[in-house]
C-alpha cells in the first residue's frame, strides 16, 4: 500500500459566535484518488475543503498532505504549499478579469517564477488538455460559464499539484456543461495523476468519484478511520 496523499485526523472548527463547523472529522485519500464530499448547504464542506487545502487553521486535530503537516506549518510555508502542492477550484471561478485565459492559467507559474519558454508551452498544453486551445487570447468575460471553468481548472493544474481541491465547481453552471465539467475532472485526476477532493451535490460527479463522504452537521454520516 502507499501512503496516502491527505490524512485528516479528529479535525474541529468553531467560527465566532460558537458556531461548530466541523466536530471530529477524519479521514484519509490515496495518491490518484477522486473522493465526492456532499452535504448539504450548511453541513461543513468548505470548512473541510479549506483546512485541507492551508487556507484556514482548525481549533484542534491536524491534517497532513504529501508528507506535510498543513496545520503546523508557518504563513510562508503555507503559502508555498498552496502555490506548489495544491491547486484550487472554486464555485464561482475566480479569474482575473483582465488577464486572458492563457495569462490567467500563467499566474501560478509566475509566482512560482517558472522559466518563460517553459511557462508559453505549459500553457498552451493545458489550454489544450481542458479544450480551450481556441480560447487563449479571450479575457473570462468573453468566455461561457463553463470555458471559464474549465480555465480555472488549467490554472489549477499549473504547478504540477498532487492534490486538486474544488469546492462545488458545478454550483454555478447549467446540468449539461455541469456534467462535461464533471467529466473533465474526472479525467484530468486520471491523466495528471492528481488526488482530488470535490464538494458537490450534483449527481453525475458522485457517480464518478471513486469514494463519497457524506457531511452532516460537521461529522460524517458515516465515520471512517483516523489515520495514523
Ligand atoms: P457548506 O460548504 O457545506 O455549505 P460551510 O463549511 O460553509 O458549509 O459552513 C459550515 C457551518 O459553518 C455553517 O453553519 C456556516 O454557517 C458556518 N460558517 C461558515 N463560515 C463561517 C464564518 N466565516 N463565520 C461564521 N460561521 C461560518
Ligand atoms: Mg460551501
Amino acid at each position: 500500500m502507499s501512503e496516502p496523499l491527505v490524512s485528516v485526523r479528529d479535525l474541529r472548527k468553531v467560527y465566532p459566535r460558537d458556531v461548530v463547523a466541523l466536530r471530529g472529522v477524519s479521514f484519509s485519500a490515496n495518491p490518484g484518488e477522486l473522493i465526492a464530499i456532499r452535504g448539504r448547504s450548511g453541513s461543513g464542506k468548505t470548512t473541510l475543503l479549506n483546512l485541507v487545502g492551508g487556507l484556514d487553521r482548525p481549533a484542534a486535530g491536524s491534517v497532513t498532505v504529501d508528507g506535510k503537516a498543513v496545520t503546523e506549518l508557518p504563513e510562508q510555508a503555507l503559502l508555498e504549499l498552496r502555490r506548489d502542492v495544491v491547486g484550487f477550484v472554486f464555485q464561482s471561478f475566480g479569474l482575473i478579469p483582465v488577464l486572458t485565459a492563457a495569462e490567467n492559467v500563467g499566474v501560478p507559474m509566475r509566482l512560482a517564477r517558472m522559466a518563460a519558454d517553459e511557462r508559453e508551452k505549459r500553457v498552451e498544453l493545458l489550454l489544450a488538455l481542458v479544450g480551450l486551445e481556441q480560447h487563449a487570447n479571450q479575457r473570462p468575460y468573453e468566455l461561457s460559464g463553463g470555458q471559464q471553468q474549465r480555465v480555472a481548472i488549467a490554472r489549477a493544474l499549473a504547478n504540477r499539484p498532487k492534490l486538486l481541491i474544488a469546492d462545488e465547481p458545478t454550483g454555478q453552471l447549467d446540468s449539461q456543461t455541469a456534467r462535461q465539467i464533471m467529466q473533465l475532472i474526472r479525467a484530468v485526476v486520471r491523466s495528471e495523476n492528481v488526488t482530488a477532493l470535490v464538494a458537490t451535490h450534483d449527481p453525475s460527479l458522485i457517480s464518478l468519484a471513486d469514494r463519497v463522504l457524506e457531511l452532516k452537521d460537521g461529522a460524517f454520516l458515516t465515520p471512517e478511520p483516523t489515520p495514523a
